[in-house]
């Protein structure tokens, strides 16, 4: 099987055959809003792999966590030694004993307006919006609002949103959705998370 020509080596950002470069040239993209939900694992894990696919292909990503980020995680670590990969975590330094919305409102905000910047820059070629649903739940941004810039995006810019219980209007605009479902999960048996393949 012979290299597909006209590519760029991986992590190159100026390779012309990126979304990004493709749209500048005038040629029509289609960029897809991608939807990993349900309450089986693999969604971040799943997006994580598109991550890999992509920056293979030389696309530019951003990877943003909506989750309290006091704990480092592989993907987080990693992140930090590749380059193209840009990877914010919402709000360091909460602890779960918190009950102070206020402040995880204020970190949503805060991690939404990095998204939101790189969706509509137009500079990136995948977003990822990890467990964003979750700020759906807890009333920490207006569902309005993301499906408004979900929509203003792009035409060449990927988005993959994951989480549980992703709203139905969310799931109405995307492209693609995927429920994962629980079929066996080790932790039903009393077997804890574990490094490497949970975080
Ligand atoms: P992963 O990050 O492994 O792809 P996920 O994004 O699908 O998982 P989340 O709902 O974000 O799942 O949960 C994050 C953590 O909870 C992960 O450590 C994951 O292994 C664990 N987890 C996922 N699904 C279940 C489940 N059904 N029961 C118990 N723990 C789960
Ligand atoms: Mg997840």
């Amino acid at each position: 099987m012979s290299d597909d020509p006209g590519k760029s080596p991986a992590g190159d950002a100026s390779d012309a055959s990126t979304p990004a470069a493709l749209a500048r040239a005038g040629r029509e993209q289609r960029g897809l809003l991608v939807v990993y939900t349900g309450h089986g694992k693999g969604k971040t894990t799943a997006a994580l792999g598109m991550v890999f696919r992509a920056l293979g292909r030389g696309f530019r990503v951003s990877v943003v966590q909506f989750i309290k980020g006091k704990w480092k995680t592989g993907e987080r670590t990693f992140a930090e030694t590749i380059p193209g990969l840009e990877f914010h975590v919402m709000g360091l330094g909460f602890t779960w004993e918190s009950d102070d919305l206020a402040k995880d409102k204020a970190a949503a905000r805060a991690a939404w307006e990095k998204a939101r910047q790189a969706i509509l820059s137009g500079e990136r070629d995948l977003v990822v919006l990890d467990e964003l649903t979750y700020t759906f739940h807890y009333d920490f941004l207006p569902l309005d609002e993301v499906l408004a810039t979900l929509r203003a995006r792009p035409s060449h810019v990927h988005v993959v949103v994951t989480g549980r219980n992703a709203p139905e209007e969310l799931v109405a605009l995307a492209d693609l959705v995927t429920e994962m479902v629980v079929v066996k999960h080790p932790h039903t048996q009393g077997i804890k998370a574990q490094i490497g393949v949970d975080y």
